[in-house]
């Protein structure tokens, strides 16, 4: 491979967790270099989406879109990644400016890389500038060499079928040998090409002896990766053995990891059964309570959802005697994968693969598309993979235009042929078109805000109706907030998931608060006040888990059989205290968990920061679709039209509901719309914010994050300094 520029590499010790330097690589220029960080960017930002967060708020401006070269793309663990003796370590944070959302987007992913990147010496890789030509970044502790080469070609093996690019480079890397001290990370046609690339990880799986791959998915990681002329990195170094970490604590670590492993080992079994089953275990939960979404979330339910629940995957793809974690020594070990699936659809049908997933997410956007065909979902998943696209994001647009198409605003003449729900030739069709460019998938690729954009102005050409008319008819089934497509969650019937969805800061993904089981299918939120309380909580919590390297399932999904007797049992805080113990004993702190939440929250509130810079943070960029808050049109009310009477008469109390469907389905999203409005409100006052959702002064003051940049910046929201001395 034809070295362009490369620098030698001493690789920094690790100590508590921390090397405290970060790799910076300028592809405009080309350079490479290291840079130290100061003991306070470890107290003060963490590490993973802290870091990313710090390095975007003071290196890129309002200016800075996805596309710019000041752009930074920035992949970072934490202190507590890398160590197989506490469950699901591996993680590290994809962050970056979005060109779905134009502001702050991060996505957590596991697989080796970011174990391995710390072992050759950094907390954290910063990729600027735009390279004229495909390059590939290798870092080589082996080597003791950093190098960025020209991109080689490998048309000639990927057309026959037999290798994605990501593994053609690794086993060229490595004179054709794949071993696990080698990772990468690498994205496909369709980032290029769409605005939701994802970024494959890409780890060898030595017992299954092939490649495995787990995906930062969410916001157009992988699509800033291609523009910038990013084929991949690769990184080759230590083997992430036990005590590699160097903690301050051995034995604390262990005695925190032995823990929690006894808690997944005998808990998991008798509750979700993740290790069993894998997520494709929710799809019968979501199926049972209206959840699913299906035809664009319209439905949450459908008789033929059981063709598709989580023993079928089981019984007929998924490997039982092979191993399933992303990282070493995580027990819940719920990332399934299959062996030697005949692919049946598409340009590689005949084709024999191994297909990692699939996630409950990707599973649900095939049934947003109304199918329930377990291996157009297998093979979907392999096909997004393969091109690098966000299942959810495809899913979700794709299904918008369906939708588009039933109620009349696309025809065939604009799309070329029918787009029809549960049809999986067209949808098969859509996902090759956007994954290469071509025909109507170049509308498909842009995603679902873009998308609306472009079909509100063709149909007012075509019908004389003002545009606006239009655009806001769509606006109430388009799913999506601040440009992010929502993830696989019906949120209508739970107001605590709805403000979840809109308070997200990069958009409407879960994982800032996945609230929609404790609050709809455990109902452990009740009150308007819990639900508030809980959307100021959670999102926290989770943001700490994305700053230090941590995978939140084991946490989240295994409660622990001591939080029952706690006073708010959904946070399962006796799973809490080994984290913290853990993070203590690596690090060599004495945190507790209060602490913890006090780091997480500047995270919390840099990133807001950040979205209000680039006009994505203000009440009205919190604002959800009304399908996301109830049956937006008559047929959503009728399929369900018995649940919804008794919802209404509850609401209601004393008072007479309306004899007239038509005017309890309308009188259904009033108080839904009143309700989240009130939500706003509420949980605006529980985060410090005025109620335009922007950040008080002293908030912002008390954590620290009074930059001049900040205070310009909160000026121009009419929040004044006069505040911090009243
Ligand atoms: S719980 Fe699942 S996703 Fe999390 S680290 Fe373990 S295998 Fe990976």
């Amino acid at each position: 491979m034809k070295i362009i520029e490369s620098i030698s590499l001493t690789p920094q010790p690790i100590r508590g967790g921390y090397t405290d330097q970060v790799l910076r690589v300028d592809l405009s220029a080309p350079t490479i270099s290291t840079s130290p960080l100061s003991p306070e960017y470890k107290n003060k930002y963490t590490g993973g989406r802290g870091y990313a967060l710090k390095l975007i708020w003071d290196e890129t401006s309002e200016n800075t879109h996805y596309d710019s070269p000041e752009n930074l793309l920035i992949m970072a663990s934490g202190p507590l990644g890398n160590e197989p003796r506490f469950p699901g370590s591996g993680k590290f944070i994809v962050g970056t400016i979005s060109p779905l959302t134009d502001t702050f987007v991060d996505s957590n992913v596991g697989g080796y890389f970011a174990p391995l990147l710390k072992s050759a010496g950094f907390d954290a890789l910063a990729i600027s500038g735009i390279s004229q030509k495909d390059v590939v970044l290798i870092i080589d502790s082996e080597q003791r060499q950093i190098k960025i080469v020209e991109a080689p070609v490998f048309d000639d093996l990927i057309d026959s079928g037999a290798l994605s690019y990501g593994e053609a480079l690794l086993k060229h890397f490595n004179n054709g040998k794949l071993a696990e001290n080698i990772a990468a990370v690498s994205t496909g046609v369709g980032a290029l090409n769409t605005r939701y690339g994802i970024l494959n990880s890409l780890f060898y799986d030595k017992r299954r002896k092939r490649i495995r791959s787990k995906q930062a998915g969410r916001g157009g990681t992988g699509t800033v990766m291609r523009h910038k002329g990013l084929r991949a990195v690769i990184v080759r170094s230590g083997t992430n053995k036990v005590s590699e970490n160097n903690p301050f604590d051995e034995n604390g670590v262990k005695r925190a990891g032995a823990s929690l492993k006894k808690v997944v080992s005998q808990v998991d079994p008798k509750q979700l059964r993740l290790g069993d089953w894998g997520t494709p275990v929710l799809i019968e939960y979501m199926d049972k309570y209206h959840i699913l979404p299906v035809n664009n979330y319209q439905y949450g339910q459908h008789p033929d959802a059981k063709a598709i629940f989580a023993e079928v995957f089981l019984n007929r793809y998924f490997s039982r005697k092979l191993p399933d974690g992303c990282f070493k020594g995580c027990n819940l070990a719920c990332a399934k994968g299959a062996e030697d699936v005949t692919l049946k659809y598409g340009p590689k049908a005949g084709m024999r693969v191994g297909i990692d997933g699939p996630e409950y997410e990707t599973a649900a956007a095939v049934t947003c598309m109304g199918i329930f065909d377990p291996q157009f979902i297998m093979e979907y998943n392999w096909y997004c993979d393969e091109y690098g696209l966000d299942t959810i994001s495809m899913g979700v647009t794709a299904s918008f235009l369906m939708e588009c198409f039933q109620r009349g605003y696309l025809s065939k003449d604009d799309v070329g042929y029918e787009l029809t729900w549960g049809d999986v030739e067209c949808a098969d069709r859509l996902l090759h078109e956007t994954a290469f460019g071509k025909g109507f998938g170049k509308i498909c690729s842009q995603g679902v805000r873009r998308a609306k954009q472009w079909i509100a102005e063709q149909y007012s050409r075509k019908t004389g109706v003002p545009q606006e008319e239009v655009n806001a008819e769509l606006s109430k089934f388009a799913m999506e907030t601040k440009g992010l497509e929502f993830s696989m969650y019906i949120s209508k019937e739970s107001l605590a998931q709805q403000g979840g969805y809109g308070f997200a800061l990069k958009g409407p993904q879960h994982d800032e608060a996945w609230l929609i089981f404790i609050d709809q299918v455990h109902n452990e939120i009740p009150t308007f006040k819990m639900k508030a309380e809980a959307l100021k909580w959670f999102p926290l919590i989770r943001t700490w888990f994305n700053a230090v390297g941590l995978c939140k399932l084991p946490w989240i999904d295994v409660r622990h059989p001591e939080a029952a007797n706690t006073d708010n049992p959904a946070q399962n805080r006796p799973t809490l205290e080994y984290y913290v113990r853990y993070l203590n004993a690596t690090t060599g702190s004495s945190k507790t968990l209060e602490d913890v939440l006090h780091d997480s929250e500047r995270l919390h509130l840099l990133q807001k920061l950040i979205n209000l810079r680039h006009g994505r943070g203000t009440r009205s960029d919190d604002q959800i679709p009304l399908r996301a808050m109830g049956p937006v049109f008559f047929n959503e009310y009728e399929a369900r039209s018995d649940y919804y009477d008794k919802w209404l008469t509850n609401q209601l109390g004393d008072q007479k509901i309306p004899d007239d469907p038509e005017a309890r389905h309308a009188l259904i999203l009033k108080l839904r719309q009143e309700a989240y409005d009130r939500l706003c409100d509420e949980v605006y006052e529980a985060k410090g914010y005025t109620k335009n959702a922007i950040p008080l002064l002293e908030v912002v003051d008390k954590f620290d994050l009074l930059d001049n940049q900040a205070l310009r910046l909160l000026a121009v929201f009419g929040v004044q300094e006069r505040q911090l001395s009243n």
